[in-house]
């Protein structure tokens, strides 16, 4: 191995600067160069290279977003566009790519395998920690530590009025930073994916679920956190429903892509560092097609198509705790 490429593609999460510095300081390390290809698969398209050394990698890693850039590119579904990207490799003598990316990007890069020879590992990145196979994934721990932050914000202001808030959160298709966000800050309720494909919450079961609450305080705030597609319309088309027809004051709050910026959390540096440079110790051993991660405390590989076959679960202990034991409204008095 004398030469690896490495991008940054789909939803930017905070952490990806230490994963590429890490898999640059590696390569270095290792006597390999590091050519890095800017705006992910586009890059590959459009032969968008710069060599990176070490000294291109300095003091990046506090920041979230990625120098390299990412972007999210329809076109590299197109078989012509996997030769292209694979004609473009061989003539830079690349030997193995280094993507780091969701499970989208995975699927890129599997893609991209049935069509080039050379190695193909993933390191996963995003904040909606929606891959099977890591126990986390780089970008959700600062995630859910800004929801959490403004969670605990909303509450303060939330308590001073006894109003009801709803704060919608990203998650993508998954309830990760929906449940521990709201573990965290001691939410009240949260609406889940997961949670809904079992058994969509109505209106009405929210309203009675909001009412006994405030019965049993006798005053104070109700939040809400509400993963994103969810709901229709999402937070702010609940919570007027909930002031229009139940005469509920309600304020939604949309965190949004405040939930990827700002300094990456240290667990998320940590992880990236680590899987950054289990990346490139996983080319140099020969390994093909599959994600670098993290899982019960030990560096794996997991293949690549597992990573979006089997699905990440949410934690049941977490849920049954969020759900029973620090449900203000037991079971029985619910009914
Ligand atoms: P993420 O990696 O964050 O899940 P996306 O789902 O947007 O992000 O995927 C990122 C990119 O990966 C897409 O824009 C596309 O270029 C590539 N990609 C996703 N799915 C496929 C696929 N089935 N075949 C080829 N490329 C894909």
């Amino acid at each position: 191995i004398k030469r690896i490429g490495v991008l940054t593609s789909g939803g930017d999460a905070p952490g990806m600067n230490a994963a590429l510095r890490a898999v640059v300081l590696a390569a270095e390390h290792y006597g390999i160069e590091t050519i890095a290809f800017r705006h992910g698969y586009q890059g590959l398209l459009d032969n968008d290279a710069v060599p990176m050394q070490a000294k291109d990698v300095l003091h990046i890693l506090q920041y979230s977003g990625t120098i390299i850039k990412s972007a999210r590119c329809r076109r590299f579904k197109e078989v012509e566009a996997a030769q292209l990207a694979a004609k473009n490799l061989d003539s830079l003598n690349i030997d193995a790519l280094i993507v780091i990316g969701g499970d989208g990007s995975f699927r890129g890069a599997d893609h991209l395998a049935n069509h080039w020879q050379g190695q193909i590992i993933g390191v996963p990145g995003t904040i909606d920690n929606d891959v099977y196979g890591t126990d986390q994934t780089i970008g959700y721990a600062t995630a859910v530590a800004i929801a959490m932050d403004a969670l605990d914000k909303i509450r303060d202001t939330a308590d001073a009025m006894d109003r009801v808030f709803i704060v919608e959160v990203m998650g993508r298709d998954a309830g990760f930073i929906g449940l521990c966000s709201a573990m965290s800050s001691g939410a009240e309720r949260m609406i889940l994916p997961e949670l809904q494909k079992e058994k969509a919450l109505t209106i009405s079961a929210l309203v009675k679920h909001i009412k006994r609450v405030q019965e049993i305080r006798g005053e104070g705030s109700y939040v809400m956190v509400l993963s994103e597609h969810q709901w229709p319309g999402g937070a702010v088309a609940l919570s007027e429903q909930l002031e229009a027809e139940y005469h509920l004051p309600c304020r939604p709050c949309l965190l949004g892509h405040i939930q990827r910026g700002g300094p990456p959390a240290p667990a998320d540096r940590i992880l990236a560092s680590e899987l950054g440079v289990h990346a490139v110790e996983l080319i140099l051993a020969g390994a093909h097609r599959v994600m670098a991660a993290k899982s019960q405390n030990a560096c794996v590989a997991v293949p690549l198509r597992e990573t979006w076959e089997k699905k990440h679960p949410l934690d049941e202990n977490l849920l049954r705790i969020q759900h029973e034991i620090f449900n203000p409204v037991k079971k029985k008095q619910q009914r």
